[in-house]
């Protein structure tokens, strides 16, 4: 596996296996890897012919006064993990590589960024948008693989290619769990003993109200107060940002259930602040 700093000598080697007809696949990352990134790494490695993974806290999807200076770090474990997965070549540009100091273009999909993490986070998705944009630019890629953990980053990203006819192939990759339900996260490396053991609780909740919800109820305003109360009873030091149910590809909120809905929830634990969520077909 190669290491590669430079933006621009990733560029140049994406655009050189491109003209040997070689196919490459995407999987934009933060670093501090866990088997959530693997499972999507090893996804794109079985679509492609090169795999490129790119390891970047982004500082412009970070607000003022949210974790970008103690975002983990494990750059050798990560060398490793994305070894192991049959990576080609890992990105790692330096904090400041991405953006020249007089940065000053951004792209944004507004219209899907009103509610959940987009209205929790102002110009999270922005920052999002703008590199993900980059790293198409540089890697070239043929497809990007992206977590259905972020389920309101996906819907953006494919908005974002459609709309931008972008010629990448989105894959969106299932969540992937510990053994006792929590979503794997790179941030649950910030819980305390106890508030590992409680945080499974959050997806625990979003199952019961999946089954409420295949079982025939539809007012939407109980489910969500249903919720609440579960968290309030079996996560009493979680603090709720949002529980919503949203349609999955507009992220608008629903009033009633007639179709397939997202249900998602955001809960800070401590110092760390927990997305999980279910799709509910009905
Ligand atoms: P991050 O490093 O948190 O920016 O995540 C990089 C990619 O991995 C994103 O596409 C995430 O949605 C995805 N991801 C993170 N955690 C999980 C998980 N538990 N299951 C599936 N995908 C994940």
């Amino acid at each position: 596996m190669r290491s590669i700093t430079d933006p621009h000598e990733l560029q140049q080697q994406c655009l050189s296996w491109r003209r040997d007809g070689l196919s490459i696949g995407l999987v934009p990352t933060m670093g501090y890897l866990h088997e959530g990134h693997m499972a999507l790494m090893r996804h794109a490695r079985q679509r492609c012919d090169r795999l490129v993974v790119s390891l970047f806290v982004n500082p412009t999807q970070f607000g003022p006064g949210e974790d970008l200076d103690k975002y983990p770090q494990d750059h050798e474990g990560d060398r490793a993990k994305t070894d192991s997965c049959g990576t080609d070549l890992l990105f790692m540009p330096a904090p400041g590589g991405m953006y020249a100091p007089d940065h000053a273009t951004w792209i944004d999909v507004p219209e899907l960024g009103r509610h959940l993490c987009g209205a929790s986070r102002p110009g999270h998705f922005r920052g999002v948008c703008t590199v993900v944009t980059k790293l198409f630019m540089l890697a070239q890629p043929h497809l990007a693989v992206f977590g259905r953990k972020d389920w309101q980053q996906l819907a953006i990203i494919r908005r974002m290619v459609r709309d931008l006819d972008i010629p990448v192939e989105i894959i969106g990759h299932e969540i992937v769990r510990e053994a006792d339900g929590l979503a794997m996260s790179s941030r649950n490396a910030y819980l305390t003993p106890d508030e590992r053991a409680a945080a499974p609780a959050i997806r625990r909740g979003l199952v019961k109200l999946a089954d409420m919800v295949r079982a025939g109820e539809r007012d939407v305003e109980g489910a969500k107060h249903f919720l609440r109360q579960e968290y309030a009873r079996e996560l009493p030091m979680g603090e709720v940002d949002y529980v919503e149910l949203v349609h999955p590809d507009d992220i608008t909120p629903v009033s009633a259930v007639t179709g397939p809905v997202l249900a998602a929830v955001a809960v800070r634990v401590g110092k760390a602040r927990l997305i999980d969520n279910i799709l509910i077909e009905v």
